[in-house]
C-alpha cells in the first residue's frame, strides 16, 4: 500500500512480450462486471522509464480504491501471482520532444502524479541538456497520501531545478520542507507566474482539478496546446 485506500501493483507479461511504453502512458485493464458484461479501467504506468522495457521486466501502476468502485473490488481481491487481462498502451500525455519551453509545470492529484514519475529520468535528461526548470506541484489531503512523495524529493534534492511543491488541503506534516504548502493546487500557480512564453503544463487527476488548472493557466495567458490534460474518469 502506497496510501491508505492506493496499492502499487508490479506486473509482468505473462506471454514473454515485452511492454516497452513512453512516459506518461496508460494501459487498460479487462474484466467483467458481475453479469459479465465487458468492461474496462485504465491506469497510468508509473514504472520510472530509465531504459527500453523488455520482456519480464516490471510494469507498475498505482491502483486508488474507490469505495464500490468495479476495478477497485478486482484489484482488492488480486493475490499476489494472480493475473489481470491489460491492452496497451496508449495515450498521448508525454514529454513532447520538439518542446522549446523553459520550464514545465507538472500538476497533479492523487495517481494522478503516477505519469510524472515515469517521466524522472526524461526530465533529468532534459534539465541536464536543455537546461530546463521543472515544477512539480502535488495535491493530496494529507501527508500519508504523498504517494511517492519520498522519491520526489530525493530527486528535487539532487536537482536544483526541479521544485516539488507538495499542497496539502488537510493536514500538514510534523516538520513541513519549505517547499510545502497547504491547499488546493490550483491556488498556488499565481506563485509561480506561469507564462503563455516559457511554460508547458500537464495537468493529470481529479477532473475538477484539471479544469480548474485549465481555465487558470488559460487566464495566464498559456495557449492550449500548451496545456496537456488527463483526467481520471472511469471508461464504463
Ligand atoms: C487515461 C486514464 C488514466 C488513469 N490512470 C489511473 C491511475 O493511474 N490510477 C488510478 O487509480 N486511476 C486511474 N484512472 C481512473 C481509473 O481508470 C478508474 O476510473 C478508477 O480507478 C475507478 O475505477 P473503479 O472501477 O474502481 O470505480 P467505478 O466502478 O468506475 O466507480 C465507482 C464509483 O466511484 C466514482 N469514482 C470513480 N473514480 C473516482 C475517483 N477517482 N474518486 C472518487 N470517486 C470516483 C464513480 O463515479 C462511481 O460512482 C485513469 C483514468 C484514465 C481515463
Amino acid at each position: 500500500m502506497l496510501a491508505p485506500t492506493v496499492g502499487h501493483y508490479t506486473f509482468v507479461r505473462d506471454d514473454g512480450q515485452p511492454l516497452d511504453y513512453i512516459p506518461g502512458q496508460f494501459i487498460q485493464v479487462h474484466f467483467q462486471y458481475a453479469d459479465g458484461t465487458a468492461t474496462k479501467r485504465s491506469y497510468s504506468l508509473a514504472t520510472i522509464h530509465d531504459h527500453a522495457l523488455g520482456p519480464g521486466e516490471a510494469v507498475e501502476i498505482a491502483v486508488s480504491y474507490v469505495p464500490g468502485g468495479a476495478a477497485t473490488a478486482l484489484f482488492e481481491g488480486l493475490d499476489e501471482g494472480g493475473t489481470v487481462d491489460a491492452s496497451g498502451p496508449f495515450g498521448r500525455f508525454c514529454l513532447m520532444p520538439g518542446d522549446a519551453n523553459r520550464r514545465y509545470l507538472l500538476i497533479a492529484t492523487g495517481t494522478g502524479v503516477t505519469p510524472y514519475r515515469a517521466m524522472l529520468p526524461q526530465l533529468e535528461t532534459l534539465i541536464r541538456e536543455r537546461g530546463i526548470e521543472v515544477v512539480l506541484l502535488f495535491g493530496a489531503r494529507t501527508p500519508d497520501e504523498l504517494l511517492y512523495g519520498d522519491e520526489f524529493r530525493a530527486f528535487a534534492d539532487r536537482q536544483p531545478n526541479f521544485r516539488f511543491v507538495p499542497c496539502y488541503s488537510r493536514e500538514l506534516p510534523a516538520d513541513p520542507h519549505p517547499d510545502t504548502r497547504r491547499g488546493y493546487v490550483q491556488q498556488f500557480l499565481d506563485e509561480f507566474a506561469p507564462q503563455g512564453e516559457t511554460d508547458i503544463a500537464y495537468l493529470c487527476g481529479n477532473p475538477n482539478m484539471v479544469d480548474a488548472c485549465f481555465e487558470a493557466l488559460k487566464g495566464h495567458g498559456l495557449p492550449v496546446p500548451a496545456i496537456r490534460r488527463e483526467k481520471y474518469v472511469s471508461s464504463k
